[in-house]
């Protein structure tokens, strides 16, 4: 894929980047290495006042960043401010916390006495420079949540973000410089796919983290297990949406569409399959497919714009054939399964429900990234668990009841990374973030996150020490 900004509301192509040379990422490897001996030895007092100082200067420049975004991959322009935003809160969570969250442990003496030691610590120590492998849906956030804990534990960050949104990459690296980190500290690296392998062998590279497809997951993980260095990996999702008897169903669907839209449908914990007792299938069916219907689809840079276009043209085909596999062999189409015809130009997808789903299709076991739902009946609790779970995916998912039986049954048997009751998905700097099965493994966010590179360090001291 060509390094470039293709303004996907209009398919124009805005800006282009070569690529870096062998030599220029040789150079920046090096950078982030001999960074990283002098920034580890900084305090956490002093990486707070860096992270901080990126968050305001986020801040300052919100409206600028959400621009960018939106130009670059689509989404509305208000919903690009609020990731701004929520990245600089994050920012904020980790220089706050992280003294706290890193903090030395200290084992019972009567735990460890039998090991000969006077006293034993336990103590959080940084690895070196991280490889973040990026994704283009979330642009800064899916950098910011990796990225600000990774630097207050002390490590560097090489960020090969997606090629279509090198303006948003290149915009992070100059404001992590302006917050004053030193030189070394976040280098974005505008490379393709291709030149991940050589950086993730690279002995100086000690780690990585991919948030994106399992394709790509699966061959970093690959390359990494052979240089047996540790990975992180956030991957696809086909979350379900359970709704049963005794939930408040206008709540559940008009928060249905929120789960289900939002970024244009392009993100790993939207709802994608929501299964619905039967007793209140057809309610729920006939609010969320009127509120779909009534959704405004047009340019990102209005105000007034619910759905923008697909970022990519090729995930718009491929949205379009999961749709058109599924309709093929029996499902039916409650509103959208097309382009919108007013808009001739860009990658735009019309909200769109199904039903009549069945395994034979490939939407009943594939991720749709665009504004796509199956409504799918089911009889009871336990048939709606089954049906969670009849996916190759775990990232997270939505439970709505207000039966404790039932809430309890979802919180043991939803193989998933979180179990969001009566409300949806949403990440949060304070929660741990991530999925099971194909959805991947490691956490992002909260206290598990920061821990996620670094050493956890035994320090042993013998009598006399
Ligand atoms: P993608 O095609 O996998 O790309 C993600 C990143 O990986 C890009 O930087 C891409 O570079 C790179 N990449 C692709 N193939 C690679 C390979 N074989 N080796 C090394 N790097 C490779 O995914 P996407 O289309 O950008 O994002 C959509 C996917 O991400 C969806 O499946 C979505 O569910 C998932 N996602 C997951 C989470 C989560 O937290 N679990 C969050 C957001 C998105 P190029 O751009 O240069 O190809």
């Amino acid at each position: 894929m060509p390094i470039a900004t293709v303004n996907p509301a209009t398919g124009e192509t805005l800006r282009t980047f070569d690529a870096l040379g062998a030599d220029e990422v040789e150079r920046r490897i090096t950078r982030a290495h001999n960074a990283f001996t002098a920034y580890r030895a900084t305090g956490l007092a002093h990486r707070a006042r860096l992270l901080e100082r990126a968050a305001d200067l986020l801040d300052e420049e919100r409206a600028a960043c959400a621009r960018t975004m939106t130009l670059e991959m689509g989404k509305p322009v208000a919903a690009a401010r609020a990731e701004a935003a929520k990245c600089a809160k994050t920012m904020r969570w980790y220089a706050s916390r992280a003294a706290e969250l890193l903090a030395d442990e200290h084992p019972a003496p009567a735990d460890t006495e039998d090991s000969g030691a006077a006293r034993v610590v336990v103590r959080y120590r940084p690895l070196g420079p991280v490889l973040a492998v990026m994704p283009w849906n979330f642009p800064l956030w899916q950098v910011v949540r990796f990225a600000a804990p990774a630097l207050m534990a002390g490590n560097t960050v090489l960020l090969k973000h997606a090629s279509n949104v090198p303006q948003t990459a290149l915009r992070l690296e100059d404001l992590f410089r302006r917050a004053g980190y030193p030189e070394g500290c976040f280098q974005t690296l505008l490379v393709g796919s291709g030149a991940v392998e050589g950086i993730l062998r690279d002995r100086r590279v000690v780690a990585a983290t991919l948030t994106g497809s399992e394709p790509a997951g699966r061959s970093v993980a690959a390359i990494a297990g052979d240089e047996v260095k540790r990975t992180v990996l956030e991957l696809g999702g086909s979350d379900p949406y359970l709704v049963m008897p005794s939930a408040d169903i206008d709540r559940a669907a008009a928060t249905a569409v929120t789960a289900r839209t939002q970024n244009n449908g392009q993100s790993c914990i939207a709802a994608k399959r929501f299964l619905v007792h039967t007793d209140v299938h057809d309610a729920f069916c006939d609010r969320f497919t009127e509120a779909m219907r009534s959704l405004t689809v047009g340019d990102p840079l209005e105000e007034s714009t619910d759905i923008g276009p697909l970022a990519l043209e090729q995930g718009r085909a491929d949205l379009e054939e999961l749709v058109d596999d599924a309709v093929g062999r029996g499902a039916r189409v409650l509103t959208g399964g097309r382009r919108p015809p007013e808009r001739t130009e860009g990658w735009f997808y019309e909200p769109t429900v199904l039903t009549g789903i069945d395994a034979t299709m490939r939407i009943h076991r594939e991720e749709t990234f665009g504004p796509v739902a199956t409504v799918h009946r089911v009889a009871n609790a336990a048939e709606a668990v089954a049906l969670a779970n009849d996916t190759p995916f775990g990232l997270s998912s939505s439970a709505w009841t207000r039966d404790e039986d039932e809430m309890a049954l979802f919180a043991r048997d939803i193989e998933a990374g979180g179990v969001f009751f009566n409300g949806m998905t949403a990440s949060h700097p304070a929660l741990p973030f991530g999925g099971v099965k194909r959805s991947g493994y490691g956490r992002e966010l909260s206290g598990h996150g920061i821990r996620e590179f670094c050493n956890v360090t035994t320090l042993w001291y013998g009598p006399g020490s």
